[in-house]
């Protein structure tokens, strides 16, 4: 499987030691990720050590997206507001599901300005906790938005007037997979040392696939999502939408059991 790679939460208050040592490690590895940037965060989780924070967060933003990396606006302030899953239910709360088709609209563009006028523009759009409904996919059309990081599927489909890049059901059985394209969601924020290992040793591993020192062929492939961007989107069809939504909703029962403990 092709897998590119995204990052969320981007903004000036993040940590930016665990940033800056992901970034090192794509890098090393020449992937140029998508990262998700919040044009006015309002969310205070979203929080860290501040050791190498640019000077200018959205001049170091344009430098990121010069060399290469795509970019996507995440939300507008990064809060949530109502506690709705959408038609991608993963989480149970959203700062745009729910919420009335105008206040949608005036939300999202109000974001768009604010990237703009920092010399951002993106018609990419990353819902905070990938919550979105129909009034979303409206506003996003209305607001000038073209595509969405997220949904289910084996590569970019067509829905709503809106392209789609799928992220990954579950990491373990994309790595097996030979075909198709997914995306990695990787908060820095709260990675772990173990994390930063379990992706090292993925890139390492890739890195490897097609020389002498793998003959066994790992089935994965790490790219930029530049390339993510270039795939080919598919019509999706009623079935599709459906299966993507149960897929989401039995995601979101174990994962919230997992949290729960039992
Ligand atoms: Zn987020």
């Amino acid at each position: 499987m092709k897998i590119a790679i995204r990052l969320d939460d981007i903004t000036p208050e993040m940590d930016w030691p665990k940033f800056h040592r992901f970034r090192e490690l794509l890098d090393r590895y020449g992937i140029r990720p998508l990262i998700g940037v919040i044009p006015e965060n309002r969310d205070d989780t979203v929080a860290g050590s501040s050791d190498g924070a640019p000077a200018d967060f959205f001049q170091y933003v344009r430098s990121l997206r010069d060399n290469g990396w795509s970019v996507a606006m995440h939300g507008c302030y990064h809060r949530y507001v109502t506690k709705k899953g959408g038609i991608f239910p993963l989480n149970d709360f959203s700062e745009f599901a729910g919420v009335p088709y105008e206040t949608q609209r005036l939300t999202l563009q109000k974001g768009r300005r604010i990237l703009s006028e920092k010399g951002i523009d993106t018609d990419l759009f990353m819902a905070p906790a990938h919550s979105y409904d129909k009034n979303t996919l409206k506003a996003l059309r209305e607001a000038g938005f073209t595509k969405v990081t997220d949904g289910f599927g084996s590569r970019p489909y067509r829905m709503s007037g809106l392209i789609f890049y799928p992220i990954s059901f579950r990491k373990s059985t994309s790595l097996e997979k030979k075909e198709g394209f997914t995306t990695f969601v990787v908060h820095t924020n709260t990675m772990e040392e173990r994390d930063f290992t379990r992706y090292e040793e993925l890139f390492e591993k890739a890195a490897k696939k097609g020389t002498e020192n793998d003959p066994a062929a790992s089935p994965f492939e790490f790219i930029s999502y530049g390339e993510y961007l270039d795939a080919e989107a598919k019509d999706r069809g009623c079935f599709g939408r459906i299966r993507e939504y149960l897929q989401a909703k039995i995601k979101h029962f174990f994962v919230k059991r997992m949290r729960s403990g039992s």
